[in-house]
């Protein structure tokens, strides 16, 4: 089976996001890049039941090379944000605290030092039709600069430069939606300048290369 570790790797991380309850259902999609192909979750499996030979493998323009099933519907976006960006995995969802900020805000603000993992404030990609071109441009835009956007009424994208860094991004993108909905319930919560989420960037990029 061609790419068959990915696959599996896909496989993986999607039970993992459902079971932190990132998605209700079968939503959510996830995708990793390995050179000129894409791995990509199928459009509709339950996540209980998926195996590493449903995962599809596509070329860059979406031509399946290796695919049972149709890919997500998503797959729009995710051969747009690979074309746009150096991601080499990105991981869709529908968390709770995320997807009701978009419903009443146009970012998620410096609120937290936290937000410097994907280079600051994240963006609230404008609405449109789930799977269209225009959501896929959307998502695109907001993500030029950072490794995560959210997405007007419907869910959240990250990348990383690994699935298990692109699902990680998703739990700390809940974690901080989910500050700044309990601290915007009660008052203005106090933002930190760019300069400081600049320095923060800095010192988490260094600590990624430390040996642990
Ligand atoms: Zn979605």
């Amino acid at each position: 089976m061609l790419l068959s570790e990915v696959r599996n790797e896909v496989v993986q991380v999607c039970r993992e996001m459902a079971a932190a309850g990132l998605v209700a259902g079968t939503s959510g999609n996830v995708s990793a890049r390995i050179g000129d192909l894409v791995a990509v979750s199928p459009s509709g499996v339950d996540y209980g039941g998926l195996t590493a030979g449903l995962v599809g493998v596509h070329k860059l323009d979406g031509t399946p090379v290796e695919a049972e099933l149709r890919p997500t519907s998503e797959m729009p976006l995710h051969l747009a944000v690979y074309a746009a960006t150096e991601a080499k995995a990105i991981v869709h969802t529908h968390p709770v605290a995320a997807t009701a900020l978009t419903t009443v805000a146009d970012e998620l603000p410096a609120i937290h030092y936290q937000v410097a993992m994907f280079g600051g404030p994240v963006a609230v990609a404008p609405y449109a039709t789930y799977g269209s071109d225009e959501l896929a441009r959307n998502v695109t835009t907001a993500l030029r600069r950072r490794t995560a956007c959210l997405m007007a009424n419907h869910g959240a994208v990250t990348t990383g430069r690994t699935l298990r860094e692109a699902l990680t991004g998703t739990r700390y993108l809940e974690w901080l939606c989910e500050v700044y909905l309990r601290a915007v319930a009660v008052g203005q919560p106090r933002l930190l300048p760019p300069e400081e989420i600049e320095l923060v960037a800095v010192k988490l990029a260094d600590y990624g290369r430390r040996p642990v």
